[in-house]
């Protein structure tokens, strides 16, 4: 048996029309959205509780998401090339390696309309964002806002609606001194309410400024998303911005997921969506770990159902000290299933289990950490006074401390830390595929339909 108290953290409280609009989202998407055909098999239909007609049903993952058309997951009564020619939406391809790229159908008031939700799940984003305020953004120019080879546009050239965007390198190796400076001094001249951030990418400025003795523009509120946010990269932020900083979770597919509340528990956008919780296996974790599998609610133009999106979460499992209690409550996103390595018994292990150790060690700025067999570690660190050997003997007795006896660890100095294709930094990250559909508790594996792309589930 599941113990009850984990079961309650698992599905968190039910505000009210919550279950009504599971139900809604559900039938809408069996009943009419030609991608879930396929799915109608394992409802257990309509008179059967929804919490267990969902825990029924397969997970979508981006991969099954390219075995259909962007039409498939439109709901009956619209056609894709109407919204096109009316500009009511448009297609959006998600960046990624060619497995996780996905065309999304993009429909931006239900995005704004997600996003406003989400500030509501802080007491410091409700006080200053209204959906309308000064919004600096400093991402990848490969996820979001305008790219320059040479990083020369002007200000005006990367201004958009309430929007600042800082960076337009997609390279951040290549950000010189003078190129940090601009970007404080637009902060400084532009005055963002928000300054919205790929958290290695504001670590990196924030080094700069400490680095340099500059100061900083201060927002009256950051919010880190775009990446799992490194409590080393926060402390680099800590150090030059007063601000309360909030991290928020979600995806393009699927909206605004969780939010940091200003006690640092990450609550359910209970109004756009439904997760499903899946723990890991007990002695990998579980029941308080786990997978998250997302639902929308409302989108005219996507139908969304069980949507892995990728993330590992830890159940919290005591009331929030800020009383919200709608949906589920984590104490962390412990990072993406792909940032998952295991030690050498096989047991998963999380980004944030080695991130949280890493980041004892005050020496390391940055770090990279990749597992290159079922034993094997390298760790590249990177610092301002190289890699001593009292850091070298830490970091070896951290991961230790980690993977086991077994693990093989090597531990070396890097100058400096380049994102991944798609823009992103990974810190840690298996060089080899692994099953995570065998971490999951079986009671919650999620079964396969015919027409998935893996054949594997997720
Ligand atoms: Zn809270």
């Amino acid at each position: 048996m599941i113990d009850k108290k984990n079961s309650a953290a698992r599905n968190g409280d039910k505000p009210r029309g919550y279950l009504e609009r599971c139900t809604a989202a559900l039938d809408q998407a069996l009943d009419e959205v030609p991608a879930y055909r396929a799915w109608r098999q394992f409802d257990l239909g309509k008179s059967t509780p929804i919490d267990e007609r969902y825990a029924g049903l397969p997970a979508l993952t981006k991969r099954d998401m390219n075995v259909h058309t962007p039409a498939a997951f439109i709901p009956s009564g619209r056609l894709l090339a109407e919204g096109l020619k009316s500009g009511e939406i448009e297609l959006v391809e998600t960046s990624g390696t060619t497995e996780d790229k996905v065309v999304n159908v993009w429909y931006q008031p239900w995005w704004n309309a997600s996003e406003l939700a989400s500030w509501a799940l802080n007491a410091h984003a409700v006080k200053v964002a209204t959906g309308n305020q000064r919004e600096a953004i400093l991402a990848n120019p490969l996820n979001v806002g305008f790219r320059s080879e040479l990083g020369d546009l002007p200000m005006e050239k990367r201004r958009l609606a309430r929007f600042l965007f800082l960076n337009d390198l997609a390279d951040p190796l290549a950000w010189t001194d003078g190129y940090c400076d601009r970007m404080l001094r637009e902060l400084e001249l532009f005055q963002p309410v928000t300054l919205e951030a790929n958290p290695s990418l504001l670590s990196r400025l924030c080094r700069y400024a400490l680095r340099t003795g500059k100061r900083a523009y201060q927002p009256p509120l950051i919010v880190l998303t775009y990446e799992y946010p490194s409590f080393i990269h926060r402390r680099h932020m800590a150090a030059v911005f007063n601000a309360p900083i909030m991290s928020s979770y979600g995806s393009t597919e699927s909206g605004y997921v969780f939010s940091e509340c200003e006690h640092g528990r990450f609550h359910q956008n209970v109004d756009y969506c439904r997760v499903d919780f899946l723990p890991f296996r007990d002695d990998f974790g579980g029941p308080e770990l786990g997978k998250l599998l997302v639902t929308t609610f409302d989108n005219p133009w996507r139908s969304l159902i069980r949507f892995d999106v990728g993330d590992v979460g830890r159940l919290e499992p005591k009331p929030c000290p800020c009383g919200r209690k709608a949906g589920i409550t984590m104490a962390l996103i412990e990072g993406r299933t792909a940032n998952l390595t295991i030690t050498p018994e096989g047991r998963p292990v999380t980004q944030a289990q080695v991130d949280r150790s890493l980041a004892v060690i005050s020496r390391i700025d940055d770090y990279e950490l990749r597992q290159t067999d079922e034993s094997s570690y390298r760790l590249r660190i990177v610092g301002d006074t190289g890699l001593d050997p009292s850091t070298d003997a830490q970091a070896r007795e951290v991961l230790r401390k980690i993977y086991g006896s077994k693990a093989r660890i090597a531990v070396e100095e890097a100058q400096d830390l380049a994102p991944g294709p798609s823009g992103k930094f990974q810190l840690v990250k298996a060089l080899f595929p692994l099953n995570h559909a065998s971490f999951l508790d079986p009671r919650f594996r999620p079964p396969v339909p015919a027409d998935s792309a893996a054949g594997g589930g997720p």
